[in-house]
């Protein structure tokens, strides 16, 4: 089995080389770390990693080994057994799905690997040392509270206002991957957000698709939430009836959905029809489409600043030391509650572009511009 074949290539590694081997503290005086990240498909991704490995660089390690999964789980899988086997020094994982690693986890235990769960926790196993992230939770609160803004619901504190239409309005609710646990995170605080509104009446799911695993988008793909946008227009509104808005919690998704939307008719822009729809990661185009009144709005998380985390946490192993966390409670993996870093989040709309993307450098002028 896969056990046998692990063990019998420690063995021949360690058998290798005068003086390289077994993981966490190779007896070289080389530090190497190893960055597995899921996919290229998702800008944030290929950011993160660019930023924890010279991060990594910088405050000391020799080298970094940096990979990406495609979105395959036997792939990651594969990946990190041969980072344990390599003998790295520390374990940067940001899975695609969160319960199938407990095996390399446990590998890297064995070895003295700390690992670092990175953005998305890393579950079914104690062997999991620490956890950097945003506040995962916000974030579905966030994306919820600029649905409601967008439909003229409540102002920008999430405050019900006064003078708000009554409704009802028409929704439609989409979900991340059921394997990534943040998506159930951002689930929760989206729809404890929404759900004063859909009980009094003022918001309305035509399709009655109200549970995560209806609204769930396998591996977060963006074709796969036009397709289901595409199903539900024909399914539901082909009788007159219209969205006025969409929850959706990532930027590839929300395009997805837009591009269905405007071939069915619903106009170009929000100002000429198009439903107010949400989304996540401040990627560039959805950016540009923000700033052209297409997109509502996404949640910038500053990937900048997680690598930082994630930097400072394996620092902190390479010194024997705990990393500090600031949320020992939230994030139960289903065998310990993993010692957690959260960051903030911003949410963005058109209004705030300027200050929150181009004057934070995450973006110059002429990206935001071009689209690019
Ligand atoms: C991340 C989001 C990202 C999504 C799809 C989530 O785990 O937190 O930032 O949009 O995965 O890649």
């Amino acid at each position: 089995g896969a056990g046998l074949t692990l063990a019998l290539t420690l063995t021949a590694c360690a058998g290798e080389g005068a003086g390289g081997g077994g993981g966490g503290g190779a007896d070289d005086g080389e530090l190497t770390a190893g960055v597995a990240m899921p996919t290229e498909t998702y800008e944030r991704w290929v950011a993160d990693g660019r930023n924890i490995e010279q991060g990594l660089l910088d405050s000391g390690y020799d080298d970094v080994d940096l990979v990406y999964a495609n979105d395959d789980i036997p792939t990651q899988a594969q990946q990190i057994d041969q980072m344990i086997n390599a003998g790295v020094d520390v374990l940067i994982i940001a899975s695609i799905d969160g319960s199938a690693l407990s095996q390399q986890l446990e590998a890297a235990e064995e070895a003295g690997i700390p690992v670092i769960a990175y953005d998305r926790l890393l579950r079914d196993s104690a062997a999991v040392d620490f956890y950097v992230t945003f506040d995962n939770y916000q974030v579905g609160v966030a994306q919820a509270t600029s649905l409601l803004q967008g439909l003229g619901l409540v102002d920008e504190n999430g405050e019900r206002l006064q003078d708000a239409p009554e409704g009802p309005f028409n929704v439609e609710l989409f979900a991340g991957a059921l394997d990534d646990n943040n998506s159930h995170f951002f689930w929760d605080g989206a729809m404890d957000t929404l759900q004063p509104y859909l009980e009094d009446g003022t918001l309305q799911v035509p399709s009655g698709q109200t549970d995560i695993e209806q609204a769930a988008t396998e591996r977060w793909e963006g074709p796969t939430a036009q397709a289901r946008m595409e199903t539900l227009l024909t399914s539901t509104y082909n009788d007159g009836t219209e969205v006025d808005g969409v929850l959706a919690p990532a930027d590839p998704l929300s395009r997805g959905i837009i591009n269905a939307l405007r071939s069915a008719g619903y106009g170009q822009t929000i100002e000429d029809g198009l439903p107010v729809v949400t989304g996540q990661d401040a990627e560039i185009g959805s950016v540009k489409l923000i700033a052209d009144g297409v997109q509502y709005s996404t949640i910038f998380k500053d990937t900048r600043d997680l690598a930082d985390q994630a930097v400072t946490a394996a620092e902190a192993f390479m010194n024997d030391e705990e990393p500090e966390a600031n949320n020992t409670e939230d994030y139960d993996n289903g065998e310990i509650v993993v010692p957690s870093y959260l960051l903030e989040i911003t949410t963005v709309t058109r209004d705030n572009i300027q200050e929150a993307l181009v004057e934070s450098e995450y973006y110059t002028e002429e990206q935001v511009e071009s689209g690019q």
